[in-house]
């Protein structure tokens, strides 16, 4: 199908592009990299006649530390995110999901703010953001607000986002010295693949006991889902073959999938034991990935 033709805005500056969405709200889409917005374009399913084109705008761009949290600009590109010393060093689950992240063309355009602005229930930087226990900041003219992660998403490709608000930053914890993490992605093939089922999960060990498993699950209902039982199940206990089982097992029974061209509900449910099994093997093996430089600042 022909491009549809669209009028283009390209503010220079935050405060141009709230003014411009202010007016507009939702008969403008704002895009990003374009990665999403420009495949609807392709396939006539946008809806809105203009775009504001964010990527003039050096303001939303940038990763920076704030005592024990990461501050993520909202149009910073995943390679930037693969490249940053600060999330290599504090945050390094969420560069194992964006190296997983479509190809590196994808990552060369992508960005973290438009992953969040799609709000695919399979969006492969949003389960480390789960665990990470992100915030997101959005903004409009005169006001500000931040807006947990957790209560982001309201369904597939819907969000709490306003038509006159622009998402402007993530805040995510820096994660704790020592502790391990995974992020593990089911696709039909290793590059520009969509998940069919994804897991992210960070445990902290003290000797042998678990003090806490974060475990967040993508893919398998309306929007990501943090497995709060297998959690709670794994608080305070040993980690064993039986522990991780049972961990597996409430994680499967937490999804509410559904069946499509790339899997079925019943598949989902059982890869979704199979990820999160192998990746706490992995820990209890001695193969697990974990955090190296805790709080220290690298050079
Ligand atoms: C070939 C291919 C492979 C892909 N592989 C993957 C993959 O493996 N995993 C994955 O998760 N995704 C994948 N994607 C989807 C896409 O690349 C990601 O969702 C990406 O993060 C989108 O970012 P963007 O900047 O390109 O967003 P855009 O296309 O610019 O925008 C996406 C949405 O977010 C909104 N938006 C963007 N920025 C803002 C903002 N600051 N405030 C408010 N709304 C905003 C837009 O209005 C739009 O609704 C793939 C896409 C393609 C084409």
């Amino acid at each position: 199908m022909a491009y549809e033709k669209v009028e283009v805005y390209s503010p220079r500056s935050l405060a141009e592009a709230l003014e411009i969405l202010s007016q507009k709200k939702e008969q403008i889409k704002p895009v990003a990299g374009g990665t999403d917005v420009m495949v609807m374009l392709k396939d006539g399913a946008l809806k809105e006649k203009e775009l504001l084109n964010l990527s003039y705008i050096p303001e939303l761009s940038y990763i920076k530390e704030k005592e024990n949290h990461i501050l993520i600009g909202a149009t910073t590109k995943y390679r930037e995110i693969r490249r940053s010393p600060i999330i290599n060093a504090y945050a390094p689950i969420l560069i194992e999901a964006v190296r997983q992240i479509g190809s590196p063309q994808i990552q060369n355009l992508g960005t973290i703010g438009g992953n969040l602005g799609t709000a695919s229930p399979a969006g492969d930087s949003i389960p480390p953001l789960y665990v990470l226990n992100a915030k997101v900041k959005l903004q409009k003219v005169g006001s500000a607000r931040e807006v947990h992660i957790d209560k982001f998403f309201l369904g597939p490709r819907k969000t709490v986002r306003e038509a006159d608000e622009l998402i402007t930053e993530i805040s995510v914890d820096k994660m704790e010295p020592g502790s391990y993490y995974f992020f593990e992605k089911l696709g039909l093939r290793s590059a520009n693949a969509i998940s069919i089922v994804n897991a992210a999960g960070i445990l902290s060990l003290e000797n042998k006991t678990i003090k806490y498993l974060r475990l967040s699950l993508g893919a398998v209902a309306p929007t990501v889902i943090r497995a709060t039982e297998a959690e709670e199940e794994a608080k305070g206990k040993e980690l064993t073959e039986d522990l991780i089982e049972r961990i597996a097992k409430l994680a499967s029974e937490a999804t509410r999938p559904i069946s499509d061209i790339r899997g079925t509900a019943e598949y989902r449910k059982k890869a979704t034991y199979g990820i999160v099994y192998e990746a706490l093997y992995k820990i209890l093996k001695g193969y697990g990935k974990k955090i190296e430089y805790g709080f220290e600042k690298i050079s």
